[in-house]
């Protein structure tokens, strides 16, 4: 699928992410067609030249691609199994492309469904925070088949760099689960050595001067880190989200009889802070654990 002009590009769930993700797209050239719950969050791209349409479904009958970058598995399973949704209005041919981190079983489930109406489906969710996502310098970890990754790779090189196919339907959202594993033990491991710094007396800037160069470096520390360091506690990623991403990770582990203690302790702490109230911050506020 190459020729932008001629490619129409379907964009659903214009958050922190999508925003960014869609506005390469349409500046790349692709006709666009929007769908987001909160309208006014369509504005600057529909001002841009993009066209807004009034439901999922209608964002499908009008694309040849599209790709969804919601929140949470029910609202995946909403905008693309509901009545009004995408795989109900999609024309056979389409390739429609999961960026949400959600559960590899409802990415097989959708697989399923788009193959019955003539569509492929591809689960692609993504890391690099905020930060990949303007830039277009996201890993896109992809799950599907290999001839609806061939057509679909232009589109995603215009919003990320490391572009793998990881195996058939879900094996996207595993590797996705994988990195958020990593993840869940080094945000404690960061805020742990921050906290303990703090109470050791030491000045925290210089402490990341000389720590986030040696060999606990890495995005984490760095980037998070210095957010802890200057009390900035606004949401990158949400923890809510990540609540939903560890709760994923310990199901299918559990399902597979695979015992993750850490995994297990990030959930437990992360769920306190949701229930203090930090839902909506960003996922270094675990370092308001250490600091009771
Ligand atoms: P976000 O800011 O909450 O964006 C989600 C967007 O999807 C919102 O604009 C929301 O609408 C829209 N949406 C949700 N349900 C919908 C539905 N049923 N129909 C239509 N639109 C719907 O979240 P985000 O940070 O961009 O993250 C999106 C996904 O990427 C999540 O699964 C997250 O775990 C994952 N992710 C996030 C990051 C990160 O650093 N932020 C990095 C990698 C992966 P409203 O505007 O009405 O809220």
């Amino acid at each position: 699928m190459n020729g932008n002009s001629k490619v129409r590009v379907g964009f659903i769930g214009l958050g922190i992410m999508g925003r960014s993700m869609a506005g390469h797209i349409l500046n790349a050239g692709y006709q666009l067609n929007l769908y987001n719950r909160t309208r006014a969050r369509a504005d600057e791209l529909v001002a841009k030249g993009a066209v807004w349409c009034g439901t999922p479904g209608e964002v499908a009958a009008a694309s040849d691609i599209v790709i969804t970058m919601v929140g949470f598995p029910r609202d995946v399973e909403e905008v693309y199994l509901g009545d009004e949704g995408i795989v109900a209005r999609a024309a056979p041919g389409a390739i429609l492309i999961d960026m949400t981190t959600s559960s590899p079983v409802l990415a097989r489930r959708i697989g399923a469904e788009a193959a019955k109406k003539g569509c492929d489906a591809l689960d692609a969710p993504v890391s690099g925070g905020e930060g990949g996502a303007r830039d277009a310098k996201l890993a896109i970890m992809v799950g599907g088949g290999q001839a609806a990754f061939d057509s679909a790779l232009p589109i995603l090189q215009k919003m990320g760099t490391n572009i793998v196919l990881q195996g058939g339907p879900g094996a996207g959202q595993h590797t996705k689960m994988c990195n958020q594993i990593v993840i869940a033990s080094t945000i404690m491991g960061v805020c742990e050595g921050l906290a303990y710094g703090r109470h050791a007396g030491l000045d925290l800037d210089t402490v990341l001067q000389s720590i986030g160069g040696g060999a606990a470096s890495g995005f984490q520390l760095n980037t998070f880190g210095a957010r802890i360091i200057k009390g900035d506690f606004a949401p990158g990623f949400f923890i809510e989200h990540f609540i939903k991403d560890l709760g994923i990770a310990l199901a299918e582990a559990a399902r597979m009889q695979l015992d993750l203690p850490a995994l297990a302790l990030a959930r437990k702490l992360y769920q306190q802070l949701a229930e203090q109230g930090h839902g909506r911050s960003g996922t270094q506020a675990l370092f308001k654990y250490y600091e009771k």
